[in-house]
């Protein structure tokens, strides 16, 4: 299943070839009422299972919508926290290390003698409120500064969790979206000039994870304007996904809804305001992401 937000907080369902929204936000009823306090994550991904089946009910009397009517928000509306891998691609890795002067704070001497970079760097983490939907485009936080595209896959967690083996990593996953870690350069700490409003984006929809078969071989890609900036597949990560959820789970509680983006390939490049970026994942689609200054 195919599942999106949209406009002012509408819940919906995308057909497989992304071109029709079905609005079935009346299923949204289904959820359970939300206390004080509210548990970390997401309410809609936590209850998944009940939202999914009341989808069904509502779908077939729903109103559908041409996909390019609607302003597409982020599919995960509250995410506890945004996990990202840092240099999880072997040849994103060297290009970092032969721009000293754009990454200078992650050069890749200090790796020696360690397996791959993850082992040394770890994990970081990204403001949960820097993220935002395609619909909603990237909003430079410094126009006098460089901000880069990184596009990723993001995997969306989909129950409470640590400790979680690596072999039953991926049972925990609720679905995939296509991420962007838009990354203000300098030498401020990453959690800084990753986390500027709209510096996550997600989307166009959460993928359900049944409908991927195998997450570690997607292809990715990245163009602005007509230019193809970034091309991998997620075959090529360093630290594949089950061994990243498995580390993010020894260092945090996952709950419903928190984001793991997984790294970004070569080919990280500036954008500029008026900049309009094509992000691609196989099996998820597609989103158009404007950039404003
Ligand atoms: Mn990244």
């Amino acid at each position: 299943m195919r599942i999106c937000r949209f406009d002012a907080n509408r819940l919906g369902v995308v057909d497989a070839h992304g071109g029709i929204v079905t609005d079935v936000t009346a299923a949204a009823a289904a959820l359970p009422p939300l206390a004080w306090p509210a548990p970390h994550g997401d309410h809609a991904i936590r209850h998944l299972a009940t939202l999914r089946e009341a989808i069904d009910g509502a779908r077939p009397r729903a109103e559908r919508i041409a996909i390019d009517r609607v302003r597409l928000l982020s599919p995960v509306a509250n995410p506890s926290k945004v996990i990202a891998a840092p240099l999880n691609y072997a040849k994103h890795t060297d290009e970092v290390g032969a721009q000293v002067e754009i990454h200078a704070n992650t050069h890749p001497t200090t790796f020696e003698g360690h397996r791959t970079p993850i082992d040394k760097l770890g994990l970081f983490l990204k403001s949960s409120t820097s993220v935002a939907g395609p619909g909603e485009g990237v909003r430079l936080a410094h126009p006098d500064r460089r901000t880069d595209h990184e596009v990723e896959l993001a995997v969306v967690i989909g129950a409470e969790a640590r400790e979680v083996p690596e072999a039953h990593a991926l049972d925990i996953v609720a679905g995939y979206c296509i991420g962007l870690d838009m990354t203000v350069r300098g030498t401020e700490d990453r959690s800084l000039r990753k986390s500027p409003d709209s510096y996550t984006v997600l989307g166009p929809w959460l993928v359900t994870a049944e409908e991927i078969d195998d997450p570690g071989a997607l292809a990715l890609s990245i163009s602005v304007g007509d230019e193809l900036r970034q091309r991998s597949t997620t075959a090529s990560l360093t630290v594949g996904l089950s061994e990243l959820i498995a580390l993010a789970s020894r260092w945090y509680t996952l709950h419903p809804g928190d984001v793991v983006l997984t790294g970004t390939p070569d080919g990280v490049a500036p954008v500029a305001p008026g900049d309009v970026m094509t992000a691609r994942v196989d099996g998820i689609g597609e989103m158009q992401v404007r950039v404003a200054a």
